[in-house]
C-alpha cells in the first residue's frame, strides 16, 4: 500500500474503531487485525478509497436459524431473548437504536443517564430494535474475554499515527474495560456475570513474535504509557513447570465473563434509570430501511420500517455491526463494514482446575484465544475452555464478507479441536468431543 493511500484511510479506521471502542466493548486485537486486513488488501481500492475488495454478495439480514451458543442458548440464560417481540410496537421514539449487542445497549445505558440529566422537562423514549433474540449477534456469541491491550502493536501504531495517538487509542481501550467492571462490581453483578480477573497468558511462539513483544513493550514504556509494572515475562521454563506448555509468553491483567449476562445488567440498568427516560425493547422487529419522515402527522425526522410497522423518532443509532450495510449504503453513506466469521468451541479439559489455571490465554498471534469456565467444585470438575480461532485455516479468504452465523466450518472445527491437546498434551485429549459449537461473525470497519 502506498504512503497516500494508507494516510487516507487513517481517519476512517480510527472513526470507526473509536466508535466500537467507546462504547464499553474491548474489541481484542481488532484494531491490529483491522490494519493487517488493510495491508493484505491495500492494493484493490475502490471508489470510497477504502482498500477492502468488493463484497461477493450483499449484506443480508441476520439469518433465521442461528447456529446455538453456549452463552445465548444454556438454559435460562437469556431471559430477554424474545421481550417486546409481540403485542404493539412503539410507534414513536425520540432515539431509536438498532442491534442490541453491547454497542446498542451501551448507548441505551448512556443515552437514558444522559436524557435524565439534560433532557429537559419532557418524558424520552429510547427505543432497542432488534432482528432476532436479545443480544444475538456477536456479543452473544463471542470469546468472553475483557482485556484491554496493554502494549502490543504498539510501536506500528505509534509510527502510523503518532506516539500521541498510539497512548490514546490505549487509554481508551483501558477506560472502556475499568468503566465496564466498575458498573459490574458496584451492581454486585461479578457472580452473576461469572467475572474472573486472573489475567491473560499471551504465549509467544516464535523468537520473532518474542522479539516484536519486547520492542512493542519498551516503545510503550518510553512513551510513558501507564500500567505496565504488572506485565510478568515468563520464561520457557518456567511456563512449562508452572502451566504445561513450552513456550515463553507474558502475563498482563485481563479478564473474563459471560458477555450476554454483562448486557442484559447494562440493559436493566438502562431500562431502571429514570421515570422521564422510557426505554423500550422490540425483539424479533428487523428494521427493514430507514428514510426520511413522511408521516404528515408526525414531526420526526425519520421513518423506521419493520414488518411489525413503522417507526417515527429523530435520531438512529446504527448498532449492527458487521450487518450496517444492510441498511447504510457504503456509497451515500460512506460507512463501509467487512463482516468476518469465527468459530468457537466449548471443550473439557482432562485435568482439573488446578492445573489448567483460570487465567485466559492467547497464542499463535492473536488468533487462537481461550480460557476455562470458572468450576463449583474444584476437585471434582472438568473446566470447560472457550476456544475461538483457527482462522488462518481459511486461509488467504479468512471468510471475509460472510454473514451466515448459522453454520459450523469443518475445516475450522478439526483445527480447533486439535490446537490445545498439541499445546498441552497433560491437559486436553483430541478425543474430547466439545459440548458446544458455535459461529459468530463480527465487523471489520
Ligand atoms: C472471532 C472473534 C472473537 C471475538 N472475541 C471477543 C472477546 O473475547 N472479547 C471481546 O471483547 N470482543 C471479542 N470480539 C469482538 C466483539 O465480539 C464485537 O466487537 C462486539 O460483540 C460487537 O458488538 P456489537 O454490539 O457492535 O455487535 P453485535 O453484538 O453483533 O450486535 C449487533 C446486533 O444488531 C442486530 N441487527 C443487525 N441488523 C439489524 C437490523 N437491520 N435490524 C435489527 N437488528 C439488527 C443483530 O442481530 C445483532 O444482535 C471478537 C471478535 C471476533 C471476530
Amino acid at each position: 500500500m502506498g504512503p497516500t493511500l494508507r494516510l487516507r484511510l487513517i481517519p476512517h479506521v480510527l472513526l470507526l474503531l473509536v466508535a466500537q471502542m467507546a462504547s464499553a466493548v474491548v474489541p481484542v486485537l481488532q484494531f491490529d487485525t483491522a490494519q493487517f486486513v488493510l495491508e493484505s488488501f491495500g492494493r484493490d481500492s475502490d471508489s470510497l478509497g477504502l482498500p477492502f475488495p468488493h463484497p461477493a454478495r450483499p449484506v443480508t439480514l441476520p439469518v433465521a436459524s442461528p447456529s446455538k451458543s453456549f452463552w445465548l442458548d444454556s438454559p435460562g440464560a437469556n431471559p430477554l431473548a424474545k421481550v417486546g417481540s409481540e403485542g404493539e410496537l412503539t410507534t414513536d421514539a425520540d432515539v431509536c437504536i438498532i442491534g442490541s449487542g453491547i454497542t446498542g445497549v451501551s448507548a441505551a445505558y448512556h443515552l437514558a443517564r444522559l436524557l435524565e440529566r439534560k433532557g429537559g422537562e419532557a418524558n424520552r423514549t429510547v427505543v432497542i430494535l432488534e432482528a432476532r433474540d436479545f443480544c444475538s449477534g456477536a456479543t452473544g456469541r463471542n470469546g468472553g474475554h475483557l482485556r484491554p491491550n496493554p502494549f502490543s502493536g504498539f510501536a506500528r501504531r505509534a509510527a502510523l499515527y503518532g506516539v500521541e495517538d498510539a497512548v490514546k487509542s490505549y487509554d481508551l481501550e483501558e477506560y472502556t474495560t475499568q468503566e465496564l467492571l466498575r458498573i459490574i462490581r458496584e451492581n454486585g453483578a461479578s457472580e452473576e456475570v461469572d467475572l474472573v480477573s486472573e489475567g491473560r497468558v499471551t504465549l509467544l511462539m516464535t523468537p520473532e513474535e518474542e522479539e516484536s513483544a519486547r520492542v512493542d513493550f519498551e516503545a510503550a514504556k518510553a512513551a510513558g504509557l501507564g500500567r505496565l509494572d504488572s506485565v510478568k515475562w515468563i520464561d520457557r521454563e518456567t511456563m512449562n513447570e508452572t502451566r504445561g506448555t513450552s513456550f515463553p509468553g507474558v502475563w498482563t491483567p485481563g479478564s473474563n465473563l459471560w458477555p450476554l449476562k454483562a448486557v442484559a445488567l447494562l440493559f436493566k440498568l438502562a431500562a431502571s434509570t429514570s421515570e422521564k427516560v422510557n426505554v423500550t425493547l422490540h425483539t424479533h422487529t428487523p428494521v427493514t430501511s430507514v428514510e426520511p419522515s413522511t408521516d404528515s402527522m408526525s414531526k420526526r425526522r425519520y421513518a423506521l420500517f419493520t414488518p411489525r410497522g413503522a417507526i417515527n423518532c429523530d435520531y438512529v443509532v446504527h448498532a449492527t455491526n458487521g450487518y450496517a450495510n444492510y441498511l447504510l449504503d457504503p456509497a451515500k453513506s460512506k460507512v463501509r463494514v467487512v463482516p468476518t466469521r469465527g468459530q468457537i468451541i466449548l471443550v473439557p479439559a482432562i485435568a482439573g482446575t488446578e492445573a489448567v489455571g483460570k487465567t485466559g490465554w492467547a497464542a499463535n498471534e492473536g488468533f487462537e484465544y481461550w480460557f476455562p469456565r470458572p468450576v463449583k467444585d474444584s476437585d471434582e470438575e472438568r473446566p470447560l475452555v472457550v476456544l475461538g480461532g483457527a482462522r488462518e485455516a481459511m486461509a488467504p479468504g479468512f471468510e471475509y464478507y460472510e454473514t451466515d452465523d448459522g453454520v459450523v466450518n469443518r475445516n475450522i472445527d478439526s483445527a480447533l479441536r486439535s490446537f490445545l491437546p498439541k499445546m498441552f498434551p497433560g491437559l486436553y485429549d483430541e478425543t474430547s468431543e466439545p459440548t458446544w459449537e458455535w459461529v459468530r461473525f463480527s465487523a471489520l470497519p
